[in-house]
Formats: C-alpha cells, sequence, structure tokens
C-alpha cells in the first residue's frame, strides 16, 4: 500500500489563499521530473484553477554544476505529455522564457544583491562546508548555522569567496495554509545567509526570493521539506523591500511504500520510466493525487480534472 498522508481540510485550507493568486511550480533540471514532482503539480495546477489563480513555470536552475539543458527539455516535455500547461514562463509546446530561467537572470540578482546591501551587511565568506561544521557546536534540525566567523574578517569578495547577508534576530511568525501557525527563527537556524557560493552562483535560498518578488509570486505551494527554509525566505524578502509577504502551503511529499522520501535518482519513479513503461497521464495524475492524500483511491484523473480535488 502507498504511504498515503490524511486528507487535509479543504475549508480551511481554501481560505487562507489570496484572491487569485500567482503560484509557480519551479522545479530545477537536475534530474528527470519524478513523482514527487507531480504531487506538487497536483497541488499548485489544481489549487490554482479552484480559486481562480495562474501558475507560472520557472526553470530553477542557479546551480550550474548539477542542472543539465537535456533534464530541462525533458521536463518540458513531461509538462506536455502531463496536459499541465503553465500560465506565464513558457507557451504551449514551446522553449522556457528567459525571464523564467535563473542562469539567464544574473542581471536581476545582481541587482538584488545591491538593494540588500543598502539595507544589512552583506560580507565575504571563504568558509567550506567543513569549516562551518567544525566551528558550529550548535546544530539545529538538519542544518548547521553559520558561525558568522568570516564576519569581521573583511575578506576582499573574488574567485574562490561566497557571500553571506546578515539576516538579523529575532523571529518570523507565519501562517501556512495547510500546516497552521509558524514560528522560525533564521539566525538560530542558519545563521548569516549564503547568498552567493564560493563558485560564484548565486543560492537557491536567495534566487527564489528574488524571484518570487520579481515576478510577483503570491502563493508559494511547495514540499513540506523546504519549511524550515520559510522563515529565512520571508525575512529575506522583507529586507529586500517586499511589503506583503507570498502565503506558504507546503505539502506532504510522496513516500515509497516504506515510507521514505522520493528522490530523482529513483528510477522506478521518474515520470520518463512510467511513460516507458505504459502509465498514461490520468493514472499518473492520479497516482499522485492518492499520494497527496486528496483521494482516497488511485483512479485516473485528467490534468482538466485537478481544480475539482480542491473545489
Ligand atoms: N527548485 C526547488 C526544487 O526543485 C523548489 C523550490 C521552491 O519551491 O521553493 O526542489
Amino acid at each position: 500500500m502507498p504511504h498515503s498522508p490524511a486528507r487535509p481540510d479543504l475549508a480551511a485550507l481554501l481560505a487562507q489563499l489570496p484572491a487569485r493568486p500567482l503560484t509557480r511550480f519551479a522545479p530545477s533540471p537536475t534530474g528527470y521530473l519524478h513523482l514527487g514532482h507531480v504531487v506538487n503539480a497536483v497541488y499548485v495546477w489544481g489549487l490554482a484553477g479552484a480559486i481562480g489563480g495562474r501558475v507560472l513555470l520557472r526553470v530553477e536552475d542557479h546551480d550550474r554544476l548539477r542542472c543539465r539543458p537535456a533534464f530541462e527539455a525533458a521536463l518540458l516535455d513531461d509538462l506536455d505529455w502531463l496536459g499541465l500547461v503553465p500560465d506565464l514562463g513558457r507557451s504551449p509546446g514551446g522553449t522556457v522564457e528567459s525571464a523564467y530561467r535563473q542562469s539567464d537572470n544574473g542581471p536581476v540578482y545582481a541587482g538584488a544583491l545591491s538593494r540588500l546591501a543598502e539595507r544589512t551587511a552583506v560580507y565575504a565568506c571563504d568558509c567550506s562546508r567543513r569549516d562551518i561544521r567544525e566551528a558550529s557546536g550548535d546544530i539545529v534540525g538538519e542544518e548547521t548555522p553559520y558561525s558568522g566567523r568570516c564576519r569581521a574578517r573583511g575578506l576582499g569578495s573574488g574567485p574562490g569567496v561566497g557571500l553571506r547577508a546578515v539576516l538579523g534576530s529575532g523571529e518570523e511568525a507565519f501562517t501556512d495554509a495547510l500546516l497552521g501557525p509558524q514560528r522560525q527563527e533564521p539566525a538560530r537556524q542558519c545563521g548569516d545567509l549564503l547568498v552567493q557560493d564560493r563558485v560564484g552562483q548565486w543560492t537557491y535560498q536567495f534566487s527564489v526570493v528574488v524571484d518570487d518578488l520579481h515576478h510577483g509570486v503570491d502563493l508559494v505551494v511547495r514540499g513540506e521539506d523546504l519549511l524550515a527554509s520559510a522563515g529565512r525566505q520571508l525575512r529575506l524578502a522583507h529586507l529586500l523591500g517586499r511589503e506583503a509577504p507570498p502565503v506558504f502551503l507546503h505539502h506532504p511529499l510522496a513516500r515509497k511504500p516504506s515510507g521514505a522520501k522520493l528522490s530523482k535518482s529513483d528510477g522506478d519513479t521518474a515520470v520518463r520510466e512510467l511513460r516507458a513503461a505504459g502509465c498514461t497521464a490520468s493514472q499518473l495524475l492520479g497516482r499522485a493525487a492518492c499520494l497527496a492524500g486528496l483521494t482516497d483511491t488511485e483512479r485516473p484523473l485528467p490534468a482538466r480534472h485537478l481544480a475539482a480535488l480542491f473545489a
């Protein structure tokens, strides 16, 4: 039996959402789309459809060392096959518009960095992961918060040197549309936030906040593995001048029958392989809806019926 979470309280969930929101489907092309992405897509397109919202497709290829154009092409092909059409980011059957592909938007991130540096301290940091682990005794959850070792070292920026931003102390309180009230303390969880890594790449945390602000995303729907990022993203958005924060909805992750998290390396759950094995798009969406706890039994579900899951 697949591991299914409890069915969410839809009335309570919908009451938390902005009217006619802009939400996003934002995969990183580091591998093929898998069932976990399809669960996320069921939430994203289903909710948007149910409340008159729009979906933006964003290719999160900030990590140039891990992303491949072939995976971007494959994810577009898989979305077409699934019948999932975004309102923004690409025309049906077309390629991704530059404004929605992170690797094409260096100047947007550079501009945001300048704004950030006017509001908080941004400093160069050459610490490796190992330095960070060794310098910090206090591990919060699965994270090792940055100790602040380079804050006062006055390093110059350049090759092999990253950039960190001081997020400031105190809690970020917000209400997750599915999980309810949350309190997070970014400085204790992650310390000063890495904005650009030592290779010169914009980090996930920074680029996603800049993009959501720049694109006008006001509803962030994603898996609960990213819940711990929400507080620091809210703090960063505020520092970047965002007035109204986005609403977050973190949904349960698709799990293997054993309860373990799915990953891109699980060939048996890649959309490609399920397609090749003869699974239809409606069967796959139906399986994802069931894995998400949105239906009690697994039955075929075409993309045009996703909104009905939340209506
Ligand atoms: N690009 C991220 C991923 O593929 C999602 C980021 C987000 O939704 O904030 O896991």
